[in-house]
């Protein structure tokens, strides 16, 4: 466990010691909780304001109780060095803190493939498009060939989005026929939405995986 200052690096106790109460670490970080806000910079270019560490797409706000300072941190952080986390006014456990802020992640990626939807649903009238936006709000996933219209038209539109946040359902064996019989380059197209799993049922249904 963490018991000294030695234990943290500079940078933190340099960060949080002047917005805190307490003078040493751990202590200070008693003080603080998440709040529960988050913010999706959409590009990875921002900072932990905690350890500086850089490449954050997602910022994860805590404040301290005592002085009501704020800090816009990476969600690592939080859990490394078990800033509070609660849920209904109950402080969490680490496991629970940790699937508590994946859960968050997940909903903000589940956010970003909507906000992209919505746009191209914007910028192009067509009734594929606009079923797959509504068939996404309901299941939170697509078919194949919803994803493969929605990718190949998202790259046209040079919508921003990470395909790897969509998520393509092949629970039924409708949805296992379609991606069999689709056209090699569909599959490519929506390989990185794919899971590896899901992967080796298309190579098993006769296709390959893309080239590097
Ligand atoms: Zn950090």
């Amino acid at each position: 466990m963490m018991t000294s200052m030695d234990s943290f690096p500079r940078r933190v106790a340099e960060n949080i010691l002047p917005l805190s109460v307490a003078e040493t670490l751990p202590a200070a970080f008693r003080e603080w909780h998440f709040t529960g806000e988050t913010v999706d910079h959409e590009i990875p270019e921002e900072t932990c304001r905690l350890c500086d560490k850089e490449g954050l797409r997602y910022h994860f706000e805590i404040r301290n109780d005592q002085t009501g300072h704020r800090l816009d941190v990476g969600s690592e952080c939080i859990l490394k060095f078990q800033v509070a986390v609660f849920d209904e006014g109950r402080e969490l456990g680490p496991d629970e803190a940790r699937n508590a802020l994946a859960e968050r992640m997940r909903q903000m990626r589940l956010e970003s493939c909507l906000r992209a939807l919505e746009r191209l649903a914007g910028v192009e009238a067509n009734d594929i498009l606009s079923n797959a936006l509504a068939y996404y709000r309901l299941h939170k996933s697509l078919t194949p060939k919803f994803a493969n219209v929605v990718f190949w038209r998202l790259q046209a539109n040079s919508i921003d989005h990470d395909p790897t946040f969509f998520k393509v359902r092949l629970d039924k064996a409708s949805y296992v026929t379609d991606l069999g019989a689709m056209r090699q380059r569909n599959v490519h197209r929506i390989w990185r939405a794919l899971t590896s799993a899901q992967r080796k049922k298309a190579i098993a249904l006769g296709h390959s995986a893309p080239p590097e």
